[in-house]
């Protein structure tokens, strides 16, 4: 007889009995499974909403839109959001969705069925407008990686929609890839449901049961994180070499300008601490220019820094260093 466990349990079943001949809550993993919804349960309580599980970012964001939208309709999507938000997208042209850039610091254009936007943008860091965005007809949705239900819960500001690539904040170990919506109104959780279960798009119930240990930490770390980068932000600011700082004032993600691509490469190449990797939202600080991702709207010199949770010293040493 064991005590209660502290964890709650890894169920790795691809199928549950039936009760007395019929279904029941979980049946086949590829419609809902418990570590799923154990999950999916605190991601609802943090962002005020139904919140679904995928398998990560990219495949949340491509249900949005085939899930909830026609052939032939268009999204409004901010000019800054995150390039690969584009870039799939433009992939999903040939079945006929198309989309619109608007700067998302003033209304989306009129004609457009789905907005897009994303606090902060990656890595340009610009806010929307939430009122405006709001006050347009179509549903409103709000890409929220960066800044965590702990600074920002987008229904609350009009938004009918959250995204998260959960691979970054939520899990927070870059570990496990993963992605969530989060519904304001329960058709749309409905029909998103419905998508993935046919479309085969959930989460394992390993990313799953990380995602849920991640939450855990998840307020103590973006408060740290949040603290460094203000400290760093403000350094970099005063720093002769750098010659601008992006960073909204809360969140761990922050971009800051050197003189031109080659210095960008000398300063991603020279840190010891921050680790010169793809992706942000993790324990460990991560750095990269990103004009290799995005040339044709970043500017060579921009260098992308995910603050982790090394003391707030270590990694000025190395910024500094690399700097110089
Ligand atoms: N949204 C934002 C803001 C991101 O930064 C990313 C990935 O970098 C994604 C969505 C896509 O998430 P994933 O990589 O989990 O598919």
């Amino acid at each position: 007889m064991y005590s209660r466990s502290v964890e709650a349990p890894l169920d790795r079943s691809t199928i549950w009995a039936y009760e007395n001949g019929e279904p029941g809550e979980f049946y086949y993993a590829r419609h809902a499974h418990p570590t799923a919804a154990a999950a999916e349960r605190e991601l609802g309580e943090l962002d005020g909403g139904e919140a679904l599980l995928f398998a990560s970012g990219t495949a949340a964001t491509t249900a949005v839109v085939l899930g909830l939208l026609q052939p032939g309709s268009t999204v409004a999507l901010a000019r800054d959001a995150y390039y690969g938000t584009g870039v799939t997208f433009t992939e999903l042209e040939r079945w006929g969705l198309r989309h619109v850039l608007f700067d998302q610091t003033g209304p989306p254009p009129a004609q457009a069925d789905l907005v897009w936007i994303e606090a902060p943008s990656n890595p340009l860091l610009t806010m929307p407008d939430f009122a405006a965005a709001a006050a347009h007809a179509a549903p409103v949705l709000c890409d929220a990686t960066a800044a965590t239900p702990i600074h920002l819960r987008p229904l609350e500001h009009g938004c009918d929609l959250v995204l998260h690539s959960a691979t970054k904040y939520l899990a927070g170990h870059h570990d496990a890839l993963l992605g969530v919506v989060v519904c304001g109104r329960s058709q749309d959780a409905e029909r998103l449901r419905e998508f993935r279960t046919r479309t085969g798009s959930i989460a394992s119930p390993d990313a799953a049961w990380l995602l849920g240990r991640g939450l855990k930490t998840l307020a103590i770390r973006v408060e740290r994180q949040t603290a460094t980068a203000q400290e760093l932000a403000s350094r970099l600011q005063a720093h002769p070499r750098v010659s601008a700082v992006r960073y909204p004032g809360f969140g761990g993600m922050l971009s800051f300008d050197v003189a031109d691509g080659a210095t960008a490469r000398a300063v991603e190449t020279s840190t010891r601490v921050i680790v010169n990797a793809t992706s942000l939202g993790g324990v460990d600080s991560t750095l990269e220019t990103r004009h290799r991702w995005e040339p044709e709207r970043v500017p060579e010199g921009l260098l992308r820094l995910s603050v982790g949770l090394e003391p707030v010293e270590s990694l000025w040493q190395d910024i500094e260093s690399a700097l110089a």
